[in-house]
């Protein structure tokens, strides 16, 4: 889809901060975090619903959100706990219409924090973006914590 932000970074028209991509999906950073570390899984073909995915793709979705969480882990980026999350659907606040699957790190007693970002992040839409060799910095922390075998 030409006019998706999600399909112009598949189709690298877009520069964004890579951690991963295999011929299904694409993973990178979250350009304006709710915490830090906050990283992306899409597929690589337009689908705005996860039901419109096959669900070998689906499926392939969370288990490499589910490395790039535990390459959180070890790189200690996620310490506490973490939130695996999908908006689907505008209604459920769903803003870029491309599935994606969120990892968002959490620390204990962090939820003013989070609640206040996601608040300031909503009336500013979205909020204030994090310089790209700090985005760049973190993709490359995961990725060398990534199993080479997804
Ligand atoms: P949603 O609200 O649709 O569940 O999440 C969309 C996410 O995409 C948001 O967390 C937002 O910060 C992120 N986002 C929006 N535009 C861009 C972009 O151009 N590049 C990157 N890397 N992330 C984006
Ligand atoms: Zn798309």
């Amino acid at each position: 889809m030409a006019q998706c932000i999600f399909c112009q970074i598949v189709n690298k028209e877009m520069p964004a901060s890579i951690v991963y991509e295999d011929d299904l999906c694409l993973v990178f950073m979250d350009i304006f975090p709710i915490k830090l570390g906050h990283t992306l899984i899409i597929p690589k073909t337009h689908s705005a619903f996860l039901h419109e995915l096959d669900d070998k793709v689906r499926q392939h979705l969370f288990k490499v959100a589910n490395a790039v969480l535990q390459a959180q882990r070890d790189a200690g980026i996620t310490r506490d706990g973490a939130n695996l999350l999908v908006n689907d659907g505008k209604a459920a606040n769903q803003h870029v219409p491309h599935v994606h699957v969120h990892v968002l790190p959490r620390d204990q007693g962090d939820l003013v924090k989070v609640a206040w970002t996601f608040l300031t992040r909503m009336l500013n839409f979205f909020g204030k973006d994090k310089k790209r060799a700090k985005l760049d910095k973190m993709a490359s922390d995961i990725r060398q914590h990534l199993p080479s075998d997804i």
